[in-house]
């Protein structure tokens, strides 16, 4: 089989994944290795032409834009990150976001501790430390909002850090609220809604467009608002 003929399908493990199958069946597509079992990268389908590739959420972006991937299933908040922000709605040169295919939803949020009054620190026009993985959506957001922050990357478990003094708030993924609660943080703001994104590689959907062309029209069908 030349490269050339070859889909790829880039997708990372756990809900990525598992909400993407139903699609991928809509497509006649099967994956034919379960990731939680299989110690494979590389994952045939009954497609001979057709395999997933499972890499880090992050790097989905990275694959498809730069051709190690066709095609690929990421997150909003991903992409936008992948970009650097979200001018104009173009994230990266040469990929193509085509699909919202309404598969992992959540709501991107600040949060700080209940008992710090955020109203307040903003009305004052106070400057807060913002911790987060999202650096990006957050700098945006307060700067739209003409707030002053200083950021704090963090790579995970950041409702740690107003409990420990690191940060006044955290920009953080929500989705049922019961981390947050748990961690006896509140939600103040919501940023903008999540959801995971179809993209593809543009130099593909050239090379390829057939084959491409078919993967999200089926794509596109299966989703709840066509049915
Ligand atoms: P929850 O307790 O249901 O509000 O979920 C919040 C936790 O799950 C946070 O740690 C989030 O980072 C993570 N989370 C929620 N939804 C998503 C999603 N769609 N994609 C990735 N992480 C998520």
């Amino acid at each position: 089989m030349k490269a050339n003929d070859m889909i790829t399908l880039a997708l990372s493990k756990g809900r990525i994944f598992d909400e993407t199958l139903p699609l991928l069946k809509a497509a006649g597509i099967e994956v034919l290795e379960d990731p939680e079992t299989s110690r494979k990268l590389i994952l045939p389908t009954n497609h001979a032409n057709v395999r997933v590739v499972l890499v880090r959420a992050s790097d989905v972006p990275t694959y498809v834009q730069y051709g190690g991937a066709d095609l690929g299933v990421t997150g909003l908040d991903t992409l936008i990150e992948h970009g650097g922000g979200y001018a104009n709605g173009v994230v990266a040169a040469g990929l193509y976001q085509p699909l919202d295919l309404q598969i992992a939803k959540c709501r991107m949020s600040v949060a700080v501790r209940a008992d710090f009054d955020y109203a307040a620190q903003v009305k004052q026009g106070a400057r807060l430390k913002v911790a987060t993985k999202y650096t990006a959506i957050a700098r945006d957001f307060f700067a739209s909002k003409g707030v002053h922050v200083d950021m704090v990357k963090l790579y995970g478990s950041m409702e740690l850090a107003p409990l420990t003094g690191l940060a006044d708030a955290i920009v953080d993924l929500v989705s049922t609220g019961n981390t947050l609660k748990a961690n006896h943080l509140v939600e103040v703001e919501r940023i903008m809604d999540i959801s995971s994104r179809l993209v593809v590689n543009q130099a593909a959907l050239k090379l390829k467009q057939a084959a491409i062309r078919r993967i999200i029209d089926a794509f596109e069908a299966a989703l709840p608002a066509a049915r």
